[in-house]
């Protein structure tokens, strides 16, 4: 759409506005098709799942696009381009694309250097942008570096700010086992957390983390939980997956996956592991990581050495996501032992194969277990209470079916997911349009 038409548009909306807003009548955004620009600079939502920087976030974009799609949404990804193979743009579904651009280094990038190259990120965005004539209704960023580049767009577009945060630095920090985050993250994030028009979090304990750490407004942060593939991640019989995956029959099957950092608690899972030597075969199973040759792999194959459980471990290295599935089938339980999480997603992919989860108490688990049913959260994610709840799982049946596991968590899907996010577009878009044109009455007073 060209600019002439677009602001025609966009003063018709208003004046529309106006007139409905006068006659007390709600605002229909609903039905209007969005032009959204979601901004994932870091982190591809096509990335490989379950290394250092690639996990959760991108499988929430991802999903959620591919949802605001099927709805006839057009949705815009931009993300950095670290591969000299990637294409420009890709197309994952119909009205959903992927833009590389490119900024910074080739291949992979810290993300603190990454900072230093976020104004040639939108300055590139720019140039696609008018290149193509392309408009949006509104931005929607997803963690702190690309909430910066949210920013830009919300000032220079004239269009709503919606930002995830994913994680929050402040927390990581106070968080016992993270790595400590840069203070230039903190303050970005703290600007961020009091300017975006609306901050989208996965959690209740998430909204007070920000007004507690951040000062942002309550009224400015809308939850909205996130999701799972439902047809990927379904019930499927143990001892076939066991034996596609060349696992034992008579083992019991403890299962961790995930990225490997620090903040994932692999420690005190194999500390846990450790008040279990009484079980006789028993086996920890880890999905993730960058591969055999990285400095956590190699800590965490020193460490399993140390508390002697090295024959009890396999690492199966990353996974792609279509072939997950089978793991979670073949496990008796998931355990997240994790310090710190924003939600959680693996917890909720376990649920949907028919797997319990024990879990430390982090990020969504309390809302997505059904204590003592579907799972088990820990009180304080001490080894010892780690491996009590791990017992009761593996020891015997928790009394329900797969299927029963399965229907916790059916409210879960990326469609329920979808329609959360278009409402929150909704208000805020009739928050934006009314200060807009508040604004504008004011100044011709
Ligand atoms: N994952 C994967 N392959 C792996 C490891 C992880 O596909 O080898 C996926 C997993 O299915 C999940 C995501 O990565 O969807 C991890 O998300 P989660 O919210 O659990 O953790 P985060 O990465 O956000 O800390």
């Amino acid at each position: 759409m060209g600019d002439e038409s677009h602001s025609a548009k966009r003063i018709a909306k208003k004046n529309s506005l106006l007139a409905l807003v006068r006659i007390g009548e709600v605002i229909q955004v609903e039905a209007e098709k969005l032009r959204i620009a979601m901004l994932s600079v870091h982190s591809s939502p096509m990335g490989e799942l379950g290394t250092k920087d690639t996990g959760g976030m991108s499988v929430y974009v991802r999903e959620l696009a591919k949802e605001l799609g099927n709805r006839g949404h057009r949705v815009d990804i931009y993300t950095r381009l670290n591969g000299s193979r990637q294409k420009q743009i890709s197309q994952l579904n119909d009205k959903v694309r992927l833009i590389h651009l490119r900024a910074g280094e080739n291949g992979q990038m810290n993300k603190l250097a990454l900072y230093g190259h976020l104004d040639d990120f939108f300055k590139e965005l720019e140039k696609f942008r008018t290149r193509d004539s392309l408009h949006y209704d509104l931005v929607h960023s997803h963690y702190w570096l690309s909430g910066r580049v949210g920013k830009w767009a919300q000032e220079s577009w004239a269009v709503p700010h919606v930002f995830m945060f994913h994680t929050v630095g402040a927390v990581k920090n106070s968080t016992v086992g993270s790595e400590k985050e840069p203070e230039l993250r903190t303050v970005t994030e703290k600007h961020l957390a009091r300017s975006c028009d609306r901050i989208l979090v996965a959690t209740d304990k998430e909204r007070e983390h920000l007004v507690q750490h951040y000062g942002a407004s309550p009224q400015t942060i809308g939850v909205v939980p996130c999701g799972v593939n439902l047809d990927l991640f379904s019930p499927g019989d143990r001892a076939l997956a066991r034996q596609e995956l060349g696992f034992a029959q008579d083992e019991s099957i403890i299962l961790f996956v995930g990225r490997f950092a620090p903040l994932k608690g692999i420690d005190r899972l194999m500390e846990a592991m450790c008040h279990l030597q009484h079980h006789q075969r028993l086996r920890l199973i880890i999905v993730g990581g960058d591969g055999s040759d990285t400095p956590e792999f190699q800590g965490l194959q020193k460490l399993a050495r140390n508390f002697g459980i090295q024959e009890d471990v396999t690492f199966v290295g990353r996974i792609e996501q279509d072939n997950l599935p089978a793991y979670y089938s073949a496990a008796n339980v998931l355990v997240v032992p994790s310090y710190y999480e924003s939600f959680g997603l693996v917890a909720l992919e376990a649920l949907a194969s028919g797997t319990p989860v024990v879990a430390t108490k982090v990020g969504a688990m309390e809302s997505i277990i059904k204590e003592g049913a579907t799972g088990h959260v820990v009180s304080n994610g001490s080894p010892r209470l780690l491996a009590k709840g791990i017992e009761k799982f593996i020891s015997g049946s928790n009394g329900l079916s797969a299927r029963e596991l399965r229907g916790s968590v059916l409210q879960f899907s990326w469609a329920n997911v979808a329609s959360a996010m278009i409402d929150q577009y909704a208000a805020v878009l009739r928050e934006w349009d009314f200060h807009t044109c508040c604004c504008g009455k004011v100044s011709m007073l």
